[in-house]
């Protein structure tokens, strides 16, 4: 190890916390954590030069690759101008901009207006905060209430983290957020009663996919039916494209596959190419509206960095890289490519037990080949994004299912690498696999 690795890997443990992390085990002197230094395309490179393919695109973030020149311009002109201004009292000319292209992305007068903020949770916790204000300046204080679906994921603040449903991050701060009511699909949302509807301001949903319920997708047409359901009675649609915006899933959005436009679309890691912390809430012109009139209608929110010059300039070099290379159009044939690779993975080993795939996101999951799961302890999937590591493919996993989800820009013989290197590391695990 060189010694600047060394200086920096010192560095962190004697004083940086990291998310999700047991930090004693990170600390430990066995662990040697990769320091990341470099990054080009769907390649990023550690502090001793070695090179991985970004097969989760640096937690679901990056969309035409590291480096990507027409944004890494876009940033520098914007640095000569001004890196950030106050967004509270004052506009700024690449916010304005960003808003009427988001805008543009969706049927004319579907969705109208977009807050900025910095990250999914926070635009996740600005739709709930709109939903819930609105009901009370629309006469129906009592509406106060959401619906999510177990096993969801919508971020790590107190809101957005109350209408979460993975029980290992969320269950010691339940009495802590908002009133929820948690519902398994449609079958279940069907069975609520009827009066329990009307004190409902929003249902909460991952459009097609769940991504950290280990990538699961939704059936064909749930959101469609969730759409009509909310209409019928009166309940708002927040869609929290967070992971899904900006193609993931094969379309610009994952609500346009069904031709869905939610009353509120939450948007983040993507929205800036995966280059700077941007988030946006787009809403309708009703629920905008509803905030005019006298002070007290005033949606009181906002953080210090709210609409970053920097983020909206990279934001706005990404929307130009998807009209300017058709990057959507080019993505289907890998998406084709990725299926058939994921269906030839499934021969390769037994304990390949499920490959899901939404648009050019998927989820390898593994378990024994009887189908029972490995014991969580042993944590498998860990050990096998591990052993990817010398194979060329960094990615994480959620409990046994890796997760393969590089930036848009990978090419099919990169997506090759990525799944070859997924089937060498199970193939060395298959002694922890077996010893389980
Ligand atoms: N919503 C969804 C669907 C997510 O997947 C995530 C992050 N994985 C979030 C919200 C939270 O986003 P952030 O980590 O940027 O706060």
């Amino acid at each position: 190890m060189n010694e600047e690795t060394k200086r920096w890997i010192a560095q962190d443990k004697a004083h940086c916390w990291h998310p999700f992390t047991r930090q004693a085990e990170w600390c430990s002197e066995a662990h040697e954590p990769l320091v990341l230094t470099r990054g080009k395309g769907a390649w990023i490179w550690d502090s001793e030069g070695r090179k991985y393919l970004d097969g989760n695109s640096s937690i679901w973030t990056n969309i035409h690759g590291h480096g990507h020149p027409r944004i890494t311009a876009a940033i520098e002109r914007q640095l000569r101008e001004v890196a950030h201004s106050s967004y509270l009292g004052f506009a700024n000319p690449r916010a304005g901009e960003l808003a009427e292209r988001l805008c543009a992305l969706w049927p004319r007068g579907e969705l109208e207006r977009v807050f900025f903020s910095d990250d999914g949770s926070t635009a996740v916790e600005c739709a709930l905060k709109m939903a819930i204000q609105f009901r009370m300046q629309t006469g129906e204080p009592e509406r106060s209430g959401f619906v999510a679906f177990s096993d969801a994921y919508h971020g790590d603040t107190m809101g957005a983290a109350s209408l979460g449903g993975v029980s290992m991050f969320f269950e010691r701060f339940r009495n802590f957020g908002m009133p929820v009511h948690f519902v398994s699909g449609m079958e279940d949302l069907a069975e609520l009663p009827e009066e329990s509807t009307q004190s409902l301001a929003a249902v909460v949903v991952e459009p097609r996919i769940q991504g950290v319920n280990q990538m699961r997708p939704w059936p064909a047409g749930m959101l469609r039916g969730l759409r009509d359901w909310c209409d019928r009675r009166g309940v708002h649609l927040i869609a929290d494209e967070v992971m899904t915006g900006f193609g993931r899933t094969g379309t610009m959005f994952a609500c346009q596959a069904e031709n869905v436009a939610p009353d509120f679309l939450c948007v983040a890691k993507g929205l800036s190419g995966g280059f700077l912390p941007l988030a946006a809430t787009l809403t309708t012109r009703e629920i905008y509206d509803a905030f005019l009139g006298g002070p007290e209608r005033t949606f009181f929110y906002g953080h210090s960095y709210t609409a970053s010059q920097l983020g909206c300039a990279a934001a706005l070099a990404s929307l130009d890289i998807f009209a300017d290379d058709r990057v959507l159009e080019c993505l289907q044939p890998k998406i084709d490519r990725m299926a058939e690779l994921l269906r030839d993975l499934k021969q390769r080993s037994p304990c390949f037990h499920d490959a899901r795939q939404c648009g050019f996101v998927a989820g390898i999951e593994l378990r024994h080949p009887d189908g029972t799961p490995f014991p969580p302890e042993r944590r498998i999937g860990e050990a096998v994004c591990l052993a990817a590591r010398p194979h060329g493919l960094l990615t994480r996993p959620i409990l046994d299912t890796i997760v393969l989800m590089p930036p848009l820009c990978t090419t099919t013989d990169e997506l090759e690498l990525a799944v070859a290197a997924i089937a060498m590391a199970v193939e060395d695990c298959r002694g922890a696999m077996n010893a389980c």
